[in-house]
C-alpha cells in the first residue's frame, strides 16, 4: 500500500496498492491492441478524442489542481495554471493530428518519400515536481503520432495523473489508449524500459536515473527522450534592464520552491552591478508569500517530501544567507537561502539542489559570464539580461544550452521545442519537434522506370 502525505501537513492524504511486474505486463499487453485500434481511426476522429481530452481536463481543472496542489505542496494558483496548460497542451497537439508531414526528394529513376508512422506503445515515466503538465507534454504529441501510452508517475505524487486517468478512461476513446500505473520506479519503470512490447520511453528525472533508463532500454534498442537535471545559469550584465531582471530572478530559482529542472539556480551578475543586484534581490525574495499552499495568495510551498528536505538541508552553510520566514509546526518547509560570491568549486554552485538555494557570482567581462555559464555537466535551460541586441544573440549562441531566453525567464512554450544539452539529456518535448521523437521515420521508393 503507497500512502500518499500532504507535504504542507505531513497527513494522509490517500493510500492506494502499488501495481507490480505482472499489472505491467498486462497493461503493455493491453496497450498494444490500444493503438492499432487508435491508430486505424480517421484523422478527425484522433483530433476529436484529444479534444475531448482537453475538454475533461477543463471541466474538471479545479479538482485536478487542487489534488496537484495538496500531493506536491504546490500553491493553488500555480497548480490552476498548470493545469490549464494540460489542456492547451491536448488542444495544441489535436491541431497537429493531420499535419505530420513527409517529404518528396529528389532521385533519380523514380519518386522518393517518407512517412512519420506511429511507434506503436509510449511509456512516459514522469516526476513529482510538475506530475500532470510533464506527462501531458509527452502524453498529447504521443497520440498525436498515433500511438497509445502508459504513463508511471513518480509514486509519491501520484494523485493527479491518477484521476486524468479515471477521466480518459470515461471518454469515448479505444479502450486502454492512455493507462496509469502507479508503482516503484525500480520495479514497474523497469518493466516498461526493459519489456520488448514498449517502443519508446519518454523519461523526465533525475540524470542518474536517466542513465539507469538508457541502460536498461539498450538491450531492445528503445527510443528513448531523456528531460534531466539542470543547473542553469541567469545571466545578468549591468546594461541590463536591472529593476527587471531583479524582479524576475526570484520567481526563476525559488518558483516551486526551487524544484524545478529549469531553475536559474546560479545567477551571474556583472560586477559592476552586483551589489545593488545582491540587495534587491535579497528583498524581492523575502517579499515571496511562504505558507499554505491553497491560499491563492502563496508564493512557495513546502518541499515535496521528507526525504527530498533532508538532502536540500545538505547543501545549506553558514554563509548561506536567510531570505524569508518559512512557516513553523508540521510540514517539509524551507525558507529561500542565497549563496554570495561562493567558490565556484562548491557544491551550492556544482550540483542541482532541486531546492529554494540560490548562489549569486559575479563576472567582470562577457567571455567570462560565457564560461562560467558553460562550467557545468547540464545545460537544460537559462537567461540572458542586456539591453545591447547583439551581446544577447552572441552569448545566446555561446551559451550550451536546449532553452534560452533573452530579457525573460520563462523556459516553457507549448509551441515551441524543450529539452537540454550534455548532461540534461536529449530528444525535445513541446512544439512540432516532438513529434519527430514520436514518430519512425520511413522512406519509399518507387520505381518509375519499371
Ligand atoms: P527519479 O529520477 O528517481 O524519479 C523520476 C521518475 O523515475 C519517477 O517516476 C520514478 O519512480 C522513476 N524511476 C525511478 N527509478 C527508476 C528506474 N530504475 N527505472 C525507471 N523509472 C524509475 O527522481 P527522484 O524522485 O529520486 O529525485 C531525485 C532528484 O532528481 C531530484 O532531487 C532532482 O535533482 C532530480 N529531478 C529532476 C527532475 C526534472 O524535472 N528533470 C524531476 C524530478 C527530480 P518512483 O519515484 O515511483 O520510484
Amino acid at each position: 500500500m503507497n500512502s500518499v502525505i500532504n507535504p504542507a501537513t505531513e497527513e494522509v492524504i490517500a493510500e492506494f496498492p502499488m501495481a507490480d511486474v505482472a499489472e505491467a505486463e498486462a497493461a503493455i499487453d493491453r496497450s498494444k491492441k490500444a493503438q492499432r485500434e487508435w491508430a486505424s481511426l480517421s484523422l478527425n476522429e484522433r483530433r476529436d478524442g484529444m479534444l475531448a481530452i482537453a475538454a475533461v481536463v477543463d471541466a474538471n481543472l479545479e479538482e485536478l489542481a487542487r489534488l496537484e496542489s495538496s500531493d506536491v505542496g504546490k500553491p493553488i494558483s500555480d497548480a490552476r495554471g498548470e493545469v490549464a496548460m494540460v489542456a492547451n497542451c491536448f488542444r495544441y497537439y489535436a491541431g497537429v493530428v493531420d499535419k505530420i508531414l513527409g517529404e518528396t526528394i529528389p532521385v533519380d529513376g523514380g519518386v522518393d518519400m517518407t512517412f512519420r508512422e506511429p511507434m506503436g506503445v509510449v511509456a512516459v515515466i514522469s516526476p513529482w515536481n510538475f506530475p500532470l503538465p510533464i506527462a501531458s507534454w509527452n502524453i498529447a504529441p504521443a497520440l498525436a503520432a498515433g500511438n497509445s501510452v502508459i504513463v508511471k508517475p513518480a509514486d509519491i505524487t501520484t494523485l493527479s495523473t491518477r484521476r486524468f486517468g479515471e477521466l480518459v478512461a470515461t471518454l469515448n476513446l479505444p479502450a486502454n489508449l492512455v493507462q496509469v500505473i502507479c508503482g516503484p520506479g525500480r520495479v514497474v519503470g523497469r518493466v516498461l524500459t526493459s519489456h520488448p512490447g514498449v517502443a519508446k520511453v519518454s523519461f523526465t528525472g533525475s540524470t542518474a536515473t536517466g542513465q539507469d533508463v538508457m541502460r536498461s532500454a539498450a538491450d531492445t534498442m528503445k527510443r528513448i527522450t531523456l528531460e534531466l537535471g539542470g543547473k542553469s545559469a541567469n545571466v545578468v550584465f549591468a546594461d541590463a534592464d536591472l529593476d527587471l531582471a531583479i524582479k524576475s530572478a526570484p520567481g526563476a530559482v525559488f518558483g516551486n520552491t526551487g524544484q524545478d529542472c529549469c531553475a536559474r539556480s546560479r545567477i551571474l551578475v556583472e560586477r559592476k552591478a552586483f551589489d545593488d543586484f545582491v540587495s534587491g534581490f535579497v528583498a524581492a525574495t523575502e517579499s515571496l508569500k511562504i505558507g499554505d499552499p491553497a491560499d491563492p495568495e502563496t508564493h512557495l510551498g513546502p518541499l515535496v517530501s521528507r526525504d527530498h528536505h533532508s538532502k536540500v538541508s545538505s547543501f545549506i552553510t553558514d554563509d548561506a544567507v536567510l531570505a524569508g520566514q518559512a512557516p513553523d509546526g508540521p510540514g517539509f518547509w524551507m525558507a529561500p537561502r542565497v549563496v554570495v560570491d561562493p567558490d565556484l568549486t562548491s557544491r551550492v554552485v556544482t550540483d542541482e539542489i532541486f531546492g529554494p538555494i540560490a548562489a549569486i557570482i559575479p563576472f567582470d567581462s562577457e567571455e567570462e559570464a560565457i564560461r562560467l555559464a558553460n562550467d557545468t555537466i547540464y545545460g537544460l535551460s537559462g537567461s540572458i539580461w542586456t539591453t545591447d541586441l547583439g551581446r544577447a544573440f552572441r552569448v545566446a549562441r555561446a551559451m550550451e544550452s536546449g532553452t534560452l531566453s533573452v530579457n525573460s525567464n520563462s523556459s516553457v512554450r507549448l509551441q515551441t521545442p524543450f529539452g537540454g544539452f550534455k548532461q540534461s539529456g536529449f530528444g525535445r518535448e513541446l512544439g512540432l519537434e516532438a513529434i519527430n521523437g514520436y514518430t519512425e521515420l520511413k522512406n519509399v521508393f518507387i520505381n518509375t522506370q519499371a
